[in-house]
Parts: structure tokens; C-alpha cells; sequence
């Protein structure tokens, strides 16, 4: 059985079924989830016939470290990871000033086909499993020894196509004896699958949504977006608004700035419109980052400056992203294609140490 992402309940009762001590279920997981200790032969507490059993029948699958970059400023840090199939995903850790923030993939590549997004090239290769999700925050935790603060799931893929394991791992992290982080500090970000905003509505996790806005309207979000072609705004932003009415949670708005597309000063009279009536939202403008596979330009800061202002005379909350990490590729997806075409960059760069690396730092701090 993987170990990883099983509550202390399965646990319990996996253990319990083949006559182990029900208490040996939170020892365990205090192994996993609070010392780092993935090997069962260093898990000292358990008595060795257990641990013989559990090396038999148990495993906990972290995923391997195919490439790490940390950024010049120190704040963010990327790695590129390799799961037992061979499949990579990148996983972003964000020092904040309230924390540490860790951005996860949930899928291999992406079906949604978004023009800007570099995940999306190669489409779909599969989902993420529940495990693989908590395992990409594991990693950062193994490696830092750090409490991890909140979670963004905004890596590869669209999380609300693989609705089950995402939401399951989401509540996993939430569990007090896993990473115990609060629902409020999760974000799930989605281009905008209708029926499964309503199904999240009625989750009962109160974690922030934020939406892949990124046009003012139907005819210029359907040219960068195929999923606009699916669902019309109008029923997108509904759906959103439902999901407010019943979590109570401020929704984000996320909208690239393209320039020559989505960013002249009409647009940004289109979209303060568009959300003025909204209850309790923010636009996140980001400039987008282009790279040379995809040939799109973020407009001046001047230009961007005075969209902002544009769009916050509508009396909207309206905020640039700060953009972290450019130097290391850690826009969705970047990394992986780079690192598929061999790499070069200006920051700290590991290649191809797999888990040695990771060992060799957690004993440092050990
Ligand atoms: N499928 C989900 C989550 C993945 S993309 C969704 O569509 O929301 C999440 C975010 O990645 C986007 O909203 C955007 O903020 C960011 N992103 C993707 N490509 C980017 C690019 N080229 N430049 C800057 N941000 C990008």
C-alpha cells in the first residue's frame, strides 16, 4: 500500500487489519510528516518486526529531484520532478513574507491548450495521483525543515479535471497529522470548468478560488483560450459567483497582460465593467512571460500601470503579481521544456543528482 497521502484513520485501520497497535498509525505518520523520515529501517520507534512488514508491504513514494533552481534573490525556489513512470512535473516553493508558499502541479502537461501557457504544449499526458500532490509539498518540507504556510495549486495542468485527487490531497495537507494547513491559506486555480466550480462550492473546504480570467470578453478569452469556446463568461462568472455566496471566500481574478491582445486601454475599461459588480473579488494582473516558444509580450510598465488604474476606477481591488522566479523559468512549464532541450540559465542549477541531493541536504540538517 502507498503510505503516502493515507489519513490517520486509513492508516489506522490498514494497521489494525494485519494486527498492529492502532498507535503505531500516528507514529508513522510523525515519521513522514514531521521528521522527514521516509525509510523504514531509520523509523527506530517501531519494532522491528514492523518495520520489516511495513518495508514488505508499504511504500512511500517520493518523487525523485530531477532538477533544483533557486533563484539570484534566494525567495524562490523550482523542482523539476520525476515520478516511478518516468512522467516530470514542476513544483515552485515561494518565500513570502508570511511564509512559505508551495505551488503544485495536479496533472502531467495539460489538455486546456491556453496560447501563453507553456505546460500545455504537449498536452495531456495524464493526471496527478493524490499521492503525487502531497508528495511535491513533502519534498519542499524534507528540504527546508520548514513549516509550509499555504498552498497554490497553479502549477501543470487544470486542477478541477482531475477534481478527485486534487481535492483529495487538499484535504490531506489540511489534516493535523499531515501538513495542517488551514483551507483558508489554499488556492485553486482553474481556467473555468462550469459544472465542477458548483461541485467545489459544495466541498465544505473554504479554500480561495481564483479564476483564469484573462479577457474582457468572450470573442478575445475564446483566441487565447479554447476552453472559452466550451463555457461563455457569463456562465463562467455565475458559477464563481455562486462559489462566493457559499464560502463566504474573496475570489481572485487572474488576468495575463498581453500586449497587442488583451491590454489596451478599451480592454481595461471592458474588464473593471465586466467585475465591478462582482462581491468581494481582486484582479491579479500579470504580465506575461514569454519565452521562445511562446512569442507573446508583456505591454510597458507604463501601459500596465495605467490599466490598472483603469480598471480600479471601476472601485475594483486590482493588483500586479509580483513576478518571482522569471530568472528560473518558474512560469508553468518553463522549466520542463527547457530542461527537455538541455539547459542554461543565470541560477543556481543541480542537474540530475536525483534523490541524492535531497538526502545529502536533509542530513545536513538533521
Ligand atoms: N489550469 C489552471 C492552473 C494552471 S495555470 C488555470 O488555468 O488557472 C495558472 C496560472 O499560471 C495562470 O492563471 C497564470 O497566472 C500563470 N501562467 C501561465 N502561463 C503564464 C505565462 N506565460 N506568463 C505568466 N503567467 C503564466
Amino acid at each position: 500500500m502507498e503510505l503516502l497521502g493515507k489519513n490517520l484513520g486509513e492508516i489506522q485501520s490498514f494497521l489494525v487489519e494485519h494486527k498492529f497497535p492502532k498507535f503505531r498509525a500516528k507514529q508513522l505518520m510523525d515519521y513522514i510528516y514531521k521528521r522527514y523520515i521516509f525509510d523504514f529501517d531509520d523509523m527506530m520507534q517501531l519494532p522491528e518486526t514492523m518495520r520489516n512488514w511495513l518495508k514488505e508491504h508499504c511504500k512511500i513514494s517520493i518523487p525523485t529531484i530531477v532538477t533544483e533552481k533557486t533563484a539570484p534573490d534566494g525567495q524562490t525556489k523550482k523542482l523539476l520532478l520525476r515520478f516511478a513512470d518516468n512522467n516530470q512535473v514542476e513544483t515552485v516553493l515561494m518565500k513570502q513574507h508570511y511564509g512559505n508558499s508551495v505551488c503544485v502541479s495536479s496533472q502531467v502537461g495539460c489538455a486546456m491548450g491556453c496560447i501563453f501557457c507553456a505546460s500545455t504544449t504537449g498536452g495531456l499526458y495524464r493526471n496527478l495521483e493524490t499521492h503525487e500532490i502531497v508528495g511535491q509539498v513533502l519534498l519542499f518540507g524534507a528540504l527546508l525543515k520548514e513549516r509550509i504556510h499555504s498552498i497554490v495549486v497553479m502549477g501543470a495542468g487544470e486542477p478541477l479535471q482531475n477534481y478527485k485527487n486534487t481535492i483529495q490531497a487538499l484535504r490531506f495537507l489540511h489534516e493535523k497529522e499531515s501538513f495542517d494547513i488551514g483551507y483558508r491559506r489554499m488556492t485553486l486555480s482553474t481556467c473555468g470548468i462550469v459544472e465542477n466550480i458548483y461541485l467545489l462550492a459544495d466541498e465544505g473546504i473554504p479554500i480561495t478560488l481564483a479564476l483564469s480570467l484573462h479577457a474582457p470578453n468572450d470573442t478575445v478569452r475564446r483566441e487565447i483560450m479554447p476552453i472559452g469556446g466550451y463555457y461563455e463568461l457569463a456562465d463562467v462568472l455565475d458559477a464563481v459567483k455562486t462559489y462566493y455566496e457559499k464560502t463566504d471566500r474573496r475570489v481572485t481574478f487572474e488576468y495575463i497582460l498581453i500586449d497587442g491582445v488583451n491590454s489596451s486601454i478599451a480592454q481595461a475599461h471592458e474588464l473593471g465593467e465586466l467585475v465591478k459588480d462582482f462581491p468581494n473579488c481582486n484582479v491579479n494582473l500579470i504580465p506575461v512571460n514569454g519565452n521562445e516558444h511562446i512569442h507573446l509580450f508583456k505591454p510597458s510598465k507604463r501601459n500596465t500601470e495605467a490599466f490598472k488604474n483603469i480598471v480600479a476606477s471601476y472601485g475594483v481591488s486590482v493588483t500586479v503579481r509580483k513576478e518571482m522566479g522569471d530568472a528560473i523559468q518558474a512560469a508553468c512549464g518553463q522549466l520542463k521544456i527547457q530542461h527537455a532541450k538541455s539547459s542554461d540559465s543565470n541560477a543556481t542549477d543541480t542537474e540530475e543528482k536525483s534523490g541524492t541531493r535531497l538526502a545529502e541536504e536533509m542530513a545536513k540538517k538533521q
